[in-house]
């Protein structure tokens, strides 16, 4: 849209809540935001701060609204809202000087129309962040696009001051017209085409459910069919397990009289049993006694046999006993006699017995004392020298090997050779037959013994 040369443009500035400009619209933009073609997507649910400006050929602030603008959730501005933005800005008290001579404001404090007030806001005007000195800067730099026509100089043409200024402002509410047919044209374009995309996919959605709601119908049959299926199948389980029921029933009953009459039949069975058991076990402990009995007597039969067999050996031993020891006097008295005789008959001869024993001279041994002698000469020798016969046994071996009988520490025989002893009386065992050596050596343990 092309702005005649004395034409005041109109655009709308958002500010952030650091009071910057954050986003400018031209008055037609604005205007289908406000009739709702177009949302405010970034800016939804909130109050935004707004300026209505009027902008001049040179790009100067002239006129200015400061207004608020209530947003909802979906970025669209609410039905209720509607301010008369260019009478507000037309009416509005003189401000400070933006480029152009005093400026027109209207703000909170500045209202020329007093109950729309709390639809306005108040600038901030500090060094810091001046807000109009924002909107000047925003509105040279132009960045929403304003154009201006270049003002005609026709000196030739000379035309009355009235009719030129007539003539341009109906050339510009037939632009504006024109302008504003172009656009709702374009909405109205773009609002067919929305309806048509909408019909579309309604008739898309419905093509789709139809072809689901078809599926599922189907599914829904089968699984009807399966369930009718299941239900048959149950009532004819249902109908076996009644009969089973039944038949377990009866069969029951019938045990139970089966186990009735075995039950009698077992006790009387277990009656006469016991009867036959008593009568068995009487006649086995009879038998089992009279076995025993036999038994019994049978081995006190052959016990006393055995103790008389016993008597009879013990006085037959007695028997030979006597006879032995008769039998054994017979002999002596024999062997006596005989021998008497014969010595007799060597003494009457002149011979005499003498025997050669070691210890004694010459040993005559009378008659009467030849059988002891006879029955051991070296017990009789001993009786002869007066010695005991193991002391004289002790010397007649040291007198056959006159040797030391010390036994040493390794457990061997000293074997030192020493004097003979000639005569058994003189002999003591462990004295007389030790070496010197020996003897010294036991006195001296034997001391030792003592001491200790
Ligand atoms: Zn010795």
């Amino acid at each position: 849209m092309i702005f005649d040369a004395n034409e005041l443009a109109s655009a709308v500035f958002f500010f952030d809540d650091q009071g910057r400009v954050c986003k400018q619209l031209h008055i037609s933009e604005f205007e289908a935001v406000v009739d709702g073609f177009v949302a405010l997507n970034d800016l939804r649910a909130q109050e935004a701060r707004c300026a209505y400006a009027e902008i001049d050929n040179g790009l100067n602030v002239r006129r200015l609204v400061f207004f608020r603008l209530p947003i909802n959730d979906s970025g669209e501005i609410l039905k209720a809202w509607g301010l008369p933005l260019a009478d507000l800005a037309a009416e509005g008290a003189k401000s400070r000087d933006l480029g152009a001579g005093p400026v027109l404001m209207a703000c909170y404090s500045k209202c020329p129309i007093p109950h729309l007030r709390r639809a306005l806001w108040d600038p901030e005007l500090s060094p810091n962040n001046n807000m109009l000195l924002a909107l000047k800067r925003a509105a040279a730099e132009n960045s929403i696009g304003l154009q201006f026509r270049e003002a005609e100089h026709r000196p030739g043409a000379e035309v009355g001051a009235d009719e030129r200024l007539r003539l341009e402002q109906e050339l510009s509410t037939r632009l504006r017209k024109e302008y504003d047919k172009d656009l709702r044209d374009r909405m109205a374009q773009l609002l067919k085409e929305q309806r048509l995309r909408i019909a579309t996919m309604n008739s898309e959605f419905e093509k789709r459910s139809l072809i689901m709601r078809r599926d599922f119908e189907l599914e829904s049959e089968a699984l009807k069919q399966q369930l009718h299926v299941k239900e048959q199948a149950l009532a004819q389980a249902l109908n076996q397990k009644q009969e089973l029921s039944e038949d377990l029933a009866s069969q029951a009953d019938k045990l139970s009289a089966v186990r009735e009459y075995f039950t009698r039949k077992i006790d009387e069975a277990r009656g006469s049993e016991e009867d036959n058991i008593q009568v068995l076990r009487h006649s086995l402990e009879a038998e089992y006694r009279a076995r025993y009995e036999g038994r019994n007597r049978e081995l006190q039969e052959a016990l006393q046999a055995k103790e008389l067999e016993l008597l009879y050996r013990n006085e037959m031993e007695d028997q030979l006993q006597c006879e032995l020891a008769r039998l054994r006097q017979e002999r002596e008295q024999v062997l006596t006699d005989s021998g008497e005789q014969i010595l007799n008959r060597i003494l009457e001869s002149g011979l005499s017995l003498v025997s050669f024993q070691p210890g004694l001279t010459n040993m005559s041994v009378p008659i009467n004392e030849l059988a002891d002698y006879l029955d051991d000469p070296e017990a009789y020798a001993a009786g002869q020298c007066g010695v005991s016969p193991e002391l004289y046994e002790a010397w007649l071996e040291h007198y056959r090997l006159p040797v030391c009988r010390n036994t040493l520490d390794d457990a061997t025989l000293c074997g030192e050779n020493i004097d003979r002893i000639e005569n058994p009386m003189d002999f003591t065992v462990g004295e007389s037959d030790c070496c010197s050596k020996c003897r010294a050596q036991l006195k001296r343990s034997q001391l030792k013994l003592a001491s200790s």
